[in-house]
């Protein structure tokens, strides 16, 4: 069966990864909770992502820079002045769209305009315009030949059109306004006083942490050219129709590093690398190759300073998406800050005995859309053979051990045997010391299979008769995906997860 988002998001709830925030109160759109399962699973992927990047790297340091910053440093990076996405308003509903989700077509009978039709960006965007023109024909009764719909978003309309183009919410044509650019940076402000000297922004990445402290890194942490710095944090943007679920919300996590190269290095190269890692680490995580794919934007859309971008692209239910960017930056943001600061940013390469301002190349990617694109890959469903024998339904998250939230679970054949619950018990606390363990004592030994099936642990052990009647002290493993049963000691188990969890 085809993984949707509708049985997504209800595992979601029901198993406790996700919730809406502020349920209670109705949830506030834009912003999730993660549940007891959620939290781990968003813990294993953010400590995969920082093992395999800064410990394992002999040339990537850390960082944890504040969420609120020097409104300078907003001013210099360019966020203040465009960190933009074009608004529409409608005047009679009061709604507001983002003018690139809202699409409209010209309604064109025997080659003449006749009305105009619109649409929210949907997963068939261009279908729902022509359902929408074919019906605004037949309810005007107009005779004659319907032209196929060309589907255009909102940032292309010109004034007289937007003129004619109906909201979306009413239908109304003549109330919509012309998109304007819309700052997505939340303001707060800082200390007592509440005038325009006290606002400040909610950080809306992390990586100009990284450019900021450039030179307290390089002063005190024995690093040399190619070396990165990486941080892991909540950023915030208001984002004006957050959607999908937790791929686009206006509070998330970002896991972003700056490499910081030679100007005369070969960038290309380095962006390249990049990439590939970026690719090999999402597959090294549980996401199928298949799912992947790379988008270089065009030259044309790029900013000035921009030498190129690439994103890995993942296929969601809802679409083929952006979900790492990777982008070669130049100098750019390290010359802005030195000249809005007046602190040279320059660095001293022995080496070459050159003194200039390094180029970075920047992969950037949120720790959320991650969660979900891993949850989407694993989303399975298939059969399996219930107490009697009987095949039925098997909902089961084929996640990767490495991410996985419980590694493994404990579970005593019969809850009134002690001699079985002692040994189980023994094994979970042993277990429990070095790996996420759950202890599950409760109900048929199928139905507990099929509870850590459905949240994704690799590997159950059941403690038996065999483990307490017979010589080698073993036990049943059990292997989540394949279903198969075989035996293994204490110390076999401990080298397995050794193996596949790191
Ligand atoms: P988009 O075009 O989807 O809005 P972007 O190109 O603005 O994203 P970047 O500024 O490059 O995104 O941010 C880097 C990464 O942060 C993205 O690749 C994405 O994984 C994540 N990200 C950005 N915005 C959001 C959001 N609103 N919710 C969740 N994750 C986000």
């Amino acid at each position: 069966a085809e993984t949707t988002m509708d049985n997504l998001v209800a595992l979601a709830k029901r198993r406790g990864f996700v919730f809406q925030s502020s349920e209670i109160y109705g949830g506030l759109n834009g912003f999730f909770d993660y549940g007891p399962l959620g939290v781990e699973l968003k813990k294993n992927i953010r400590d995969c992502w920082w093992n395999d990047m800064v410990r394992r790297r002999d040339d990537v340091v850390g960082l944890e820079s504040s969420i609120i910053m020097h409104p300078k440093v907003w001013e210099a990076s360019g966020h203040v002045a465009g960190f933009t996405d074009p608004l529409i308003d409608c005047k009679v509903s009061k709604q507001r769209f983002r003018a690139d989700q809202l699409f409209f077509a010209p309604v064109v009978v025997d080659d003449k305009t006749v009305g105009y039709v619109s649409a929210l960006e949907s997963e068939n965007t261009t279908g729902e315009l022509q359902a929408a023109a074919e019906n605004f024909k037949r309810k005007k009764a107009i005779q004659g030949q319907l032209a196929p719909v060309v589907a255009k978003d909102m940032t292309e309309a010109k004034p007289e059109e937007i003129a004619l183009i109906p909201s979306p919410a009413t239908g109304e044509p003549g109330s919509l306004t012309p998109p304007r650019a819309f700052n997505m940076m939340f303001e707060t402000y800082v200390g007592p006083m509440r005038d325009s000297s006290a606002v400040a922004y909610l950080r809306p990445e992390t990586a100009q942490g990284m450019f900021v402290d450039f030179k307290n890194v390089v002063d005190t942490g024995r690093v040399k050219l190619p070396f990165g710095i990486a941080q892991i944090g909540k950023s915030f943007r208001n984002e004006i129709t957050p959607r999908n679920f937790i791929f686009r919300s206006r509070e998330f996590e970002q896991m972003e590093m700056e490499y910081f190269i030679h100007e005369d290095a070969d960038w290309a190269k380095c962006h390249q690398e990049w990439i590939d890692w970026c690719r090999n680490w999402l597959i090294s995580i549980g996401l199928p190759e298949s799912h992947l794919s790379f988008f270089s934007h065009p030259k044309e859309k790029l900013a000035f300073y921009s030498k190129g971008t690439v994103d890995i692209m993942f296929k969601y239910p809802f679409g083929v998406q952006e979900l790492w960017g990777i982008a070669a930056r130049g100098n750019y943001d390290l010359n802005q800050h030195a000249q809005a600061s007046g602190k040279s940013q320059e660095y001293f390469d022995e080496p070459s005995k050159k003194r200039f301002v390094p180029h970075v190349i920047e992969p950037a990617v949120g720790v959320d859309r991650i969660f979900l694109a891993v949850l989407c890959a694993a989303y399975t469903e298939d059969e399996a053979p219930d107490e009697k024998g009987k095949m039925e339904k098997r909902i089961v998250l084929k996640l990767s051990p490495r991410i996985a939230p419980v590694k493994v679970a404990v579970l005593p054949l019969l809850k009134n045997k002690e001699q079985l619950t002692q040994r189980a018990k023994a094994l979970y606390a042993k277990l429990k010391r070095k790996y996420a363990a759950f202890y599950d004592d409760g109900g048929a030994i199928g139905r507990r299979y099929r509870r850590q099936d459905e949240i994704g642990t690799p590997w159950c052990v059941t403690i038996d008769f065999d483990t307490i009647e017979k010589p080698g002290d073993t036990f049943t493993l059990r292997e989540r995906d394949s279903m198969k049963q075989s035996r293994i000691t204490e110390a076999e188990l401990f080298a397995l997860l050794d193996e596949k969890v790191y």
